[in-house]
């Protein structure tokens, strides 16, 4: 597959009415597909356990998007063949008086990758560019009055770039999927949530409310992937009208991002090497001692 019409850096011009949501990429959904995602999950897999071993690098992936773009599903399948131990999912919500006690980035920054781990944000510092923009929550969320002035968002977006430049720089790599719906496919999920009694329990009236600020919300997604797109943390804009299509793309693109590190198994030093050989006859010869009388 290839993810480059999809990735974004340095775009001052992009827009985001240039993406389609409904793109399959020429795929049709089928055997053929789910056997493209079960190989990129188990690609995944030994990657991560790689990482691991390696213990070098951490990856950080965060899923921004609108209301049932689809995120904890695709959550739910990156995670399939992943081992628990090395990898976090944290799901960021309205912060808690806590954290609106501290400076933006501070509730994510115990929340980034250990080293050799896979940090999963369901939402992220981004919100504090999207939903707090879109409903002017600054104020409610305790910034003094005097900085926040006409340069506040600018100033933001850059915090972001350099905050991203700084994980970057120590081993963090950075990979961010915008979940891109149409409005029409919102309501029909949303409308799924409502027939279903099984999903009764994802509907919520917030949700609906969101909508009505769609267009709000599409305008400061845009700004925000202009300014925040950069070579070393670039966006990806991910068609997410079709979830099988989304899923694909998405795994595809974390196996290569994850691809490109260089990751190797620790390799044991000569002298360690040549005591296997004696480890090996010590084990051998207890074997040995506990073989029972014949
Ligand atoms: P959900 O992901 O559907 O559980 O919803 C979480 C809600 O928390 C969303 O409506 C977000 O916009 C909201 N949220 C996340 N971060 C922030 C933030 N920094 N300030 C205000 N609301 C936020
Ligand atoms: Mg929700």
């Amino acid at each position: 597959m290839d993810a480059k019409p999809y990735r974004i850096e340095n775009d001052q011009a992009f827009k985001l009415t240039d993406f389609k949501t409904r793109d399959k990429g020429g795929l049709s959904k089928g055997p053929d597909v789910r056997e493209m995602l079960k190989g990129n999950i188990r690609q995944l897999a030994a990657l991560q356990n790689k990482l691991y071993a390696h213990n070098k690098y951490g990856v950080l992936i965060i899923l921004q998007a609108m209301d049932a773009a689809g995120k904890d599903s695709a959550i739910k399948h990156i995670c399939s063949g992943l081992n628990p131990q090395g990898v976090v999912v944290t799901p960021f919500k309205q912060p808690s008086t806590e954290e609106l006690d501290h400076d933006f980035l501070w509730r994510s920054h115990q929340h980034l990758p250990e080293r050799g781990n896979i940090a999963i944000f369901n939402r992220s510092y981004y919100e504090d560019v999207l939903v707090v923009k879109v409903h002017d929550l600054l104020l409610d969320q305790n910034m003094p009055a005097e900085l926040v002035d006409k340069h506040i968002w600018e100033n933001r977006y850059r915090q972001i770039r350099d905050y991203e430049r700084y994980m970057h720089e120590n081993g963090i790599q950075v990979i961010k999927f915008f979940l891109h719906i149409s409005k029409d496919k919102q309501a029909k999920r949303f409308l799924d949530r409502i027939d279903n009694p099984d999903k009764n329990w994802k509907f919520s009236a917030a949700d609906l409310r969101e909508r009505q600020f769609w267009g709000q919300y599409q305008q400061a997604y845009e700004e925000m992937i202009r300014q925040t797109a950069t070579r070393h943390a670039p966006w990806y804009i991910i068609p997410s009208d079709h979830k099988w299509y989304a899923r694909l793309l998405i795994s595809d693109i974390i196996v290569r991002q994850i691809g490109y590190l260089p990751l190797e198994y620790p390799n044991l030093s000569d002298q360690e090497k040549s005591k296997l050989k004696d480890y090996r006859l010590q084990l051998e010869g207890e074997l040995q001692d506990e073989r029972p009388d014949s």
